[in-house]
């Protein structure tokens, strides 16, 4: 009998980090620049586990060698048999992060033992009255341009600086340049990657008058030079449900996002393709599937197995849920 399997996270710290994720999640972190929350995590950096239930305490890599298919699904296992596709996280940005771009999945593989490049989106669960973030750039430019900024200092007037709200949603692709400044609290969906060049750390330095580490040759190699205005907010279509509203978040070929508001109860489904990954973003309830029940709170992450079948999400709440979706 499969259940789904609510995750116990690791928690990273950095100089941008703070403790929202204990005052608004109750999240057992200990320091106080607690920057990041690894909900749903399968990476050498990072394992979450589950917690409670018959597999308490199993990494995904060891429930997945223990069930396979059933729990990552028919068509991830195929596509990614050595590797969880995905990296789910919470991120509490209390003071900006650094200007940064990800590799796509050649040119990380070329340069960087194989990782896989990183494509990701951010869902704003909170956002302080004036809280920006910035996408791209606020023009076209050369990698010349691009370089002699980033070298002169004057990288910030070619930015482009996008505010942002509780709900927003944006599509970041591998290869955009792009930073989450401070006042936001952000989920993140992204490919199992823990690569990242940072290109401008806005002259910060840690308590020991130590700056970051800066890759600025792979930054200007990989960056999308193209203008960033206008391609920022993603479109979120809403459809009826009984008992809620889904809206349609994001769709690429590495996971497809939508965010379930729930009033009462809604039917969920998951196929055998692909396992299934939520975030409970606001309020509580409850999942009941074939053979038993499990509560769910604000601010938890819970991995449903591929072969897990029909689900009912009951109670008053708002969670996103990701799959990697499959090729006809
Ligand atoms: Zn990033």
């Amino acid at each position: 009998m499969l259940e789904p399997l609510k995750m116990a996270p690791v928690f990273k710290e950095a100089i941008w980090g703070g403790t929202t994720l204990k005052t608004k999640y109750q999240k057992p972190i200990v320091s106080d620049k607690t920057s990041e929350s690894w909900e749903i995590a399968a990476h050498k950096n990072g394992q979450s586990r589950v917690c409670g239930g018959k597999y308490d305490g199993y990494t995904l890599n060891e429930i997945s060698d223990k069930l396979k298919e059933k729990l990552l699904g028919d068509y991830v296992l195929k596509t990614s048999p050595d590797k969880f596709p995905l990296l789910v996280k919470l991120l509490d940005c209390n003071d900006k992060l650094s200007v940064q771009v990800h590799p796509d999945d050649e040119y990380a593989f070329l340069n960087e033992n194989g990782e896989l490049g990183k494509t990701e989106m951010w869902y704003i669960l909170d956002a302080k009255p004036g809280a920006k973030l910035i996408y791209g750039f606020n023009k076209d430019v050369s990698r010349e341009e691009f370089k002699s900024a980033v070298e002169n200092g004057t990288l910030e007037k070619i930015l482009n600086y996008v505010p942002a709200q509780t709900g927003d949603c944006f599509f970041i692709p591998s290869r955009t340049l792009h930073a989450l400044l401070d006042g936001l609290l952000v989920a993140e969906i992204q490919q199992n990657s823990d690569t990242t060049y940072r290109v401008y750390d806005h002259g910060r330095v840690d308590k020991n008058g130590k700056s970051r580490e800066l890759h600025i040759d792979k930054s200007v190699d990989v960056t999308d030079l193209s203008c960033g205005v206008g391609n920022e907010k993603v479109i979120q279509k809403a459809y009826e449900l009984d008992g809620g509203v889904r809206y349609d978040l994001c769709k690429c070929k590495y996971f497809c996002t939508q965010k379930y508001v729930v009033e009462e109860s809604i039917e969920l489904e998951t196929g055998n393709q692909s396992f299934e990954t939520i975030i409970v973003c606001a309020g509580s309830g409850e999942i009941t599937y074939d053979g038993g029940s499990m509560d769910i709170n604000e601010g938890e992450s819970i991995v449903l197995p591929a072969y897990l079948g029909k689900y009912k999400i009951c109670g008053e709440c708002e969670l996103l849920k990701s799959y990697v979706p499959h090729e006809e």
